[in-house]
Formats: C-alpha cells, sequence, structure tokens
C-alpha cells in the first residue's frame, strides 16, 4: 500500500522510495500509477520533469509514472520486483531500506549506463538491456518481463541467441540521460 512507502533523500541517486514497514519476501508493497502513454515520437512534447519518469512499455510506447512510484531507484541487486505495475518484495525488506528494482527488466538496447546503485556487484557501468543479464538472471526475471521481452527471449532460446548481446560492442553513453535511467527519480543511478 502507498502508506507502507515514502518517498526520502536517497544520496548520489536523489530521491528514493523506502520501507516505512518491513515486508516478507514475496509480498505485495505497492501499485506503481501510470499517467500518460506516449509513442516514442511524442516524447518530445513532454516537460522535462515528466521526461524522467518514463518506464518503457514495449518497442514504441512509454508511460510517464506518477508519484511516488515515479521514485523507485534502479538496483544491480534489487529488493524489489515489478510485474507491470505492481510491485512486490524480491527478497526480505526491512523498515527503513531503500527498495529498488532492476530497471534492465524492460530495458532493450545496448546503451550503457553508469550506475551509483552501490551493489556489491556493480561495475558503476551497465548495459541497459535485459539481455545482458546473465543467464541465471534472465531465468529469474523472465515471468516478470514484460511481453515484448518475453517474446523476445522465446525467439532467442529457440534459436540459441541468449546472451548475444553480451558480444555486442557498444558505444558509451555521451552526455545523452540512458533511456531507461529515466525512469529513476534522480537522474543518476
Ligand atoms: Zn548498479
Amino acid at each position: 500500500m502507498i502508506a507502507d512507502i515514502a518517498v526520502g533523500d536517497a544520496g548520489v541517486k536523489g530521491l528514493g522510495l523506502f520501507a516505512v514497514r518491513g515486508f516478507r519476501r514475496g509480498e505485495f508493497i505497492f501499485r506503481r500509477r501510470h499517467g500518460r502513454i506516449l509513442t516514442n515520437g511524442q516524447l518530445g512534447s513532454l516537460s522535462r520533469e515528466d521526461r524522467r519518469h518514463l518506464c518503457e512499455l514495449d518497442y514504441d510506447r512509454s508511460a510517464v509514472l506518477l508519484p511516488p512510484g515515479c521514485y523507485l531507484n534502479h538496483s544491480c541487486e534489487p529488493n524489489a520486483m515489478r510485474s507491470g505495475v505492481k510491485v512486490f518484495a524480491w527478497r526480505r525488506i526491512a523498515a527503513g531500506e531503500e527498495i529498488t528494482i532492476d530497471y534492465r527488466l524492460n530495458a532493450f538496447g545496448a546503451e550503457r549506463w553508469s550506475c551509483s546503485c552501490g551493489a556489491a556487484s556493480c561495475t558503476g557501468e551497465i548495459t541497459g538491456d535485459f539481455f545482458s543479464l546473465p543467464a541465471e538472471r534472465q531465468r529469474e526475471y523472465m515471468r516478470f518481463a514484460p511481453a515484448f521481452i518475453q517474446s523476445e527471449y522465446r525467439r532467442r532460446l529457440a534459436t540459441g541467441e541468449l546472451n548475444l548481446s553480451k558480444r555486442v560492442t557498444v558505444r558509451r553513453a555521451r552526455g545523452r540521460r540512458p533511456r531507461v535511467a529515466r525512469e529513476s527519480g534522480a537522474g543518476v543511478f
């Protein structure tokens, strides 16, 4: 429920969402609300603030996230998971802990993001793409991923292409905000 979460200071990440009480693994936390849904071609009409709070729905559509869900930050080792708009505990979450999800769940493309999530496994720069995740992590996340990622996963599974994106040479993002970082309330994560 919304009453179980609070927006607070998440350090270098800017604002974040924090647990007001503890959550058991698998427990429902809250429902993230979508505002307007736009195609990629319409994104230029958004305010700078709305552009920071987008969630990609498929290859061509994004939703503007409404508060407080728009402040849910990324972590390479998240403690929460998202299935559509429902956010639930991926592992046990203590009261006061920042709630995080993995933005790669619905990310597609080969852009590199700088990441300051602070997780032990975080290299500080990650590829914003579901298929850049280790194969085991892809399997764990797959059933929560949006339909367009699931169908691409099944296609790659059938053709033996899984993890192919790891071998693609990608350019470093220069100045431009990483696409999925837009989901962050902070701009950096
Ligand atoms: Zn990270």
